[in-house]
């Protein structure tokens, strides 16, 4: 059997496989373990990451029910599903760790030494674009945080940024019934730790708001 079928008849059971049209493909140009699903009529295309390939069976199982699960907004667990999750959780030991940049690095062994004893290895670190929206982002596929360059020449706000995605590498997901949840009652006590979060957001605020008037005065 197909894994994409497999993984289907076993998650679900009771519908009949025959309604639909199951496709899968490896993607060269997807971020490594990305993946996602489109769901249009019947058709059900599952597109992964090349990466996917050379993990075994079992996982890549469980990675298609979560999908699945997804679209047919169901709750459910599996054993794959489990297997996927221990997956995900620990991919970053095996990351290869080459993306690395000075201001990046300094603020992430200024948060690692304050708040984890030093203890979180470093991931892969990367500049975003100038994105006023997007801050900050921890892929655990890649073990990399990317922060927005906006935070480049503010050293407070950057280790607050930083701070956060650090947490994401530490925490991980919670996953229950098929959802997993990243901004847990744990996570979000521990993202206290940092103190004057009122006055961070604040900060940040009032950057995003000067950078928004200096692109709308450059047009
Ligand atoms: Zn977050």
């Amino acid at each position: 059997m197909k894994l994409v079928e497999q993984a289907f008849v076993e998650l679900l059971p009771e519908k009949d496989i025959s309604d639909y049209e199951l496709k899968l493909k490896y993607h060269n140009k997807f971020k490594p373990y990305n993946a996602n699903v489109r769901y249009l009529r019947n058709t059900i295309q599952f597109n992964l990451s090349k990466k996917w390939k050379g993990v075994s069976r079992e996982i890549q199982i469980g990675l298609i029910q979560g999908l699945l699960l997804r679209i047919f907004k169901i709750k459910k667990k599996t054993t794959n599903i489990d297997l996927y999750n221990i997956f995900m959780r620990n991919i970053h030991i095996a990351v290869p760790k080459t993306k690395t940049d000075y201001v990046l690095e300094s603020s992430f062994n200024r948060v690692n030494e304050k708040y984890f004893y030093g203890l979180i290895e470093r991931p892969n670190l990367a500049w975003g674009g100038d994105s006023l929206r997007k801050l900050g982002s921890y892929e655990y596929g890649s073990d990399t945080i990317t922060i927005s360059r906006i935070f480049y020449d503010n050293e407070m706000l950057l280790d607050y940024i930083m701070y956060h995605e650090v947490l994401h590498k530490k925490h991980k997901f919670k996953d229950k019934n098929g959802r997993n949840y990243h901004h847990t009652k744990h996570f979000r006590r521990d993202e206290k730790e940092f103190g004057n979060s009122k006055e961070m957001e604040k900060e940040i605020s009032r950057l995003i708001n000067k950078k928004r008037v200096r692109t709308f005065l450059r047009f």
